[in-house]
């Protein structure tokens, strides 16, 4: 190599050694007789030093470099007066004795440096130069550490990674699929697949056992915020499995992974139903990292005279701990809040326990301090509480208290950035009814099995039938999902009748899958991880674009590279398109 070391590694040890450096001039300062610069690699930064007195020559020839050019540097390793105890390097410096330069630099667009002056979009054209930056680097490396920690565990446990086709054939479940238009069969598209899930369940047939893949997927969704059309999946399946092992194997991942790189051991993970989930968190991925639990009041609050809530199809309260001296002013200010058109809702009601033992609430007029009591006492709070309540319909309701709850949360601190609590959401509901299409559709894909104890709901009542599925959240956010799945032909055939497909339809499009589990399909089931944001949630980040990259923007363009772009008129002839847009 061009060097003896890099700029992360030197410290007193190698006092007086010789060694050659290389790297990017990221800062250079002039101090009278001294010029200080510092040189950086993906490794870290070390200072540089040059003495006028010493070397008039080379001092000068260093004050006239420019930032980000790339240098070779010989010299040798000295302590330092002044030292920097914030970096690994920072109790040495290089006293250079020659340098070469490798390459120049034009003046980069915005500072390189943990804090840029860049904004997104420039830092996103130039990504190349922001990943120099230390806060991008480091999100990339913790991302390959995920990556080889996964692939640790998984090899240790008998997993083979195999790669499936980019190119497949186009369905018309899921998410909007991205096409590719095929020279050699005019007017026919490939699609790129939303998640390999017919493949790894191809591979199951074929008798892999246990599958896994770090692979690409593409969804052509509306870009809502932080979503990528290209993310990445740990995407997982194995045979001759219940439900039960699943969970146990993949607990055992994401224990290793917050072991191995995080150096946490994890606490208990619970399991909660769907419909427990709901009545609790009015949510399906709850964050648990604290309690207040909503529960439902109407039995307590109806026949009062208040019609508000005697007319409200549902009345939920939370009890929010040490709450009770909250001022008019920040309840009314939490009253716009659920009233903005995000929530839509009608008001706020409040109960105070004070702690001189009184109470107070917003509908004293209806109800008496006693019913009061009861509504703390239901909620299981106590003298110095508050509670809120919201009434109405049941979805609207539901999920303003749902938001209410985290906003409380995290007012009161109780969302901490550094804790994690991971747990298992199951038993979703197999299918839900789309008003627009007048069609039931499968609420995780048309492969997962119904529970087996509603099978028989099928067709008299297909909204009650529960799903043999399961979703991994982490401090509120689904993380990952799957489902054992249909084995055999004639469910997996009933499952696309109810879906409303015709049987040629349903051949059609999955006819390969169906045929396959005639030639002895294993009982089997997986899940999937979205990586990048298993990424961010590790490095403590809402956003999965710090953790990828070379993402794309709110717009799906990759701003670096321009595209999605146009493409020549020969290409599009050779292709039998024509664009009429
Ligand atoms: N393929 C599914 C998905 O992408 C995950 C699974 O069921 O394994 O959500």
């Amino acid at each position: 190599m061009l060097r003896s070391h890099t700029c992360g590694e030197l410290t007193l040890k190698q006092k007086d050694s010789p060694v050659t450096l290389c790297g990017w001039l990221q800062r250079s300062r002039d101090l009278g007789g001294m010029t200080f610069i510092d040189l950086r690699d993906r490794y870290g930064i070390t200072q540089l030093v040059f003495n006028m007195e010493t070397d008039a020559e080379l001092c000068k020839s260093a004050r006239s470099l420019s930032r980000e050019c790339v240098l070779k540097v010989k010299g040798k390793v000295a302590e330092r007066s002044n030292k920097n105890s914030k970096i690994p390097t920072g109790d040495i410096e290089i006293v250079v004795d020659s340098f070469d330069v490798l390459n120049s630099s034009l003046v980069p667009p915005f500072t390189i440096e943990d804090n840029s002056d860049g904004g997104e979009e420039l830092r996103m054209k130039y990504r190349y130069l922001d990943i120099r930056r230390s806060p991008v680097k480091e999100s990339l490396l913790l991302r390959a550490r995920v990556a080889a920690e996964t692939r640790n565990y998984l090899n240790a446990q008998d997993f083979v990674e195999v790669e499936t086709p980019v190119l497949i054939k186009s369905t018309p479940e899921g998410a909007r699929d991205f096409v590719v238009p095929s020279r050699m069969n005019p007017g026919e598209f490939y699609a790129l697949p939303q998640s390999p899930q017919t493949f790894k369940q191809l591979l199951m047939v074929a008798g892999m056992d246990k599958y896994y893949q770090v692979v690409k997927c593409f969804r052509d969704e509306d870009l809502r915020a932080d979503r990528q059309p290209e993310f990445t999946q740990i995407d997982c399946e194995m045979s001759f499995v219940e439900r039960e092992d699943i969970l146990v194997t993949f607990e055992g991942l994401i224990r290793h992974l917050f072991k191995s790189v995080k150096g946490i051991e994890l606490p208990e993970i619970p399991r909660l139903s769907y419909a427990e989930a709901m009545n609790s968190y009015g949510n399906d991925k709850p964050d648990i990292r604290f309690g207040m639990k909503m529960k439902e009041m109407k039995a307590l609050t109806s026949g009062k005279g208040f019609k508000v809530f005697d007319e409200a199809a549902t009345v939920l309260a939370i009890c929010v701990e040490g709450c009770a001296e909250y001022t008019r002013k920040q309840l009314d200010e939490l009253t716009e809040w659920v009233k903005r058109p995000q929530l839509g809702m009608n008001g706020l009601i409040y109960g105070r326990w004070n702690p001189d033992g009184t109470f107070k609430s917003s509908v004293d007029k209806f109800y008496s301090a006693e019913d009061q009591k009861k509504w703390f006492e239901h909620l299981g709070g106590k003298q110095g509480d508050l509670v809120l309540v919201l009434a109405g319909d049941t979805a609207k309701t539901t999920k303003a208290m749902s938001e209410l709850r985290l906003e409380m949360g995290g007012r009161l601190g109780l969302r901490k950035p550094d804790e994690y609590r991971v747990l298992w959401v199951t038993d979703f509901p197999l299918l839900e009814y789309n008003e627009d299409a007048k069609r039931w559709f499968a609420m995780h894909h048309p492969f997962t099995s119904p529970s087996p104890e509603d099978v028989h709901l099928l067709d008299s009542d297909p909204g009650a039938v529960r799903a043999n599925a399961y979703d991994m959240v982490i401090n509120g956010v689904e993380v990952g999902g799957g489902s054992i799945r249909i084995h055999n032909k004639e469910m997996q055939q009933r499952m696309f009748d109810v879906l409303g497909f015709t049987k040629e339809e349903a051949q059609n499009q999955f006819g390969f899958l169906m045929n396959a589990f005639e030639y002895g399909a294993p009982p089997h089931g997986g899940i999937a991880y979205g990586f990048d944001r298993l990424c961010a949630l590790f490095g403590g980040s809402d956003s999965i674009r710090d953790y990828i990259a070379f993402p794309k923007n709110n717009a799906g363009r990759d701003m670096m590279i321009d595209s999605p772009s146009q493409i020549s008129a020969e290409q599009l002839k050779e292709l039998g398109i024509r664009v009429t847009i």
